[in-house]
């Protein structure tokens, strides 16, 4: 699935175009090689600080916020990663119903798999569910095109199959991306979706701290980032997610915000 002709990211056509121009200068006057060689280096360390930067727009577009619209109407988006797993999404889908929140699940294509039923509860109570990979593989980001391609299409599937609808967005693990992500994705039909904000919940043990660091300076349109999957534990051996997501919630409602999905960037646009 595709929509339209892809057009590579204004940082990876500089790239390109700079190894040409480079090639060519070398070839015709090899004695510049060291500034040749400089002007590279530079070029890969730009290149290795955007693939780094889950937020950055240098390697293709980039949902981090909500549209303006949404932002106006006093939403904030909440996002979960890692599940679906047994023992944590199952709460954290009646929390959130307890108080009428609505989120993105970015679910790990194989935990959907092993897990349909939750898959399918949460789509049935208008949660969506977005793809992040088919096995969260380490060192996603330094994978080729094609290991990317099969860890989105199984996860696409495994998706799909589990609660009904084919997911629109996806994140990478650790939201680390390569110069050929976007290209896969545009393949895929899929938009990467990141964060404005993250608790920090998979390795902090201190609930408050979590649901401060996602409150202090919070406003409509932020994208947040918990973990319902692999999440840390506090002392009491609880995850740290619900007792944080209650805190959230609360100080939400007291700001007259509301959580809401990510829209796909067709529908953010109409919105
Ligand atoms: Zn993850």
């Amino acid at each position: 699935m595709t929509s339209g002709r892809w057009r590579p990211p204004a940082l990876v056509a500089g790239s390109l175009a700079l190894h040409g121009a480079a090639a060519v200068a070398l070839a015709a006057a090899p004695q510049q090689w060291p500034w040749l060689l400089g002007l590279a280096l530079a070029d890969h360390a730009a290149m290795a600080q955007a693939c780094l930067r889950p937020r950055s727009r240098l390697l293709g577009p980039n949902l981090t916020r909500l549209p303006a619209a949404a932002a106006a109407r006093g939403e904030v988006a909440l996002t979960f990663d890692d599940g679906p797993d047994p023992e944590v999404t199952p709460r954290v889908l009646d929390l959130l119903a307890a108080r009428g929140a609505r989120a993105s699940f970015f679910c790990v294509g194989r935990r959907a798999a092993a897990h349909p039923e939750i898959a399918a509860a949460a789509a049935a109570a208008g949660h969506r569910l977005e793809n992040h990979t088919h096995t969260h593989p380490g060192h996603f980001a330094l994978r080729g095109p094609r290991v990317m391609e099969r860890e989105i299409a199984g996860a696409q599937e495994a998706i799909t199959h589990a609660c009904g609808r084919a997911p629109r967005l996806f994140r990478p693990p650790a939201g680390f991306r390569a110069p050929w992500t976007d290209l896969v994705l545009h393949r895929s039909g899929l938009a990467l979706a990141t964060w404005t904000r993250r608790g920090f919940d998979a390795v902090a043990r201190d609930p408050r701290r979590v649901a401060d660091r996602l409150l202090r300076g919070l406003a409509a349109g932020d994208v947040l980032l918990l973990h319902d999957g692999g999440g840390a534990r506090d002392r009491g051996g609880r995850p740290v997610v619900l007792e944080a997501l209650p805190r959230l919630l609360d100080a939400l409602a007291a700001r007259g915000l509301r959580a809401v999905p990510l829209p796909a960037p067709d529908e953010a646009a109409a919105a």
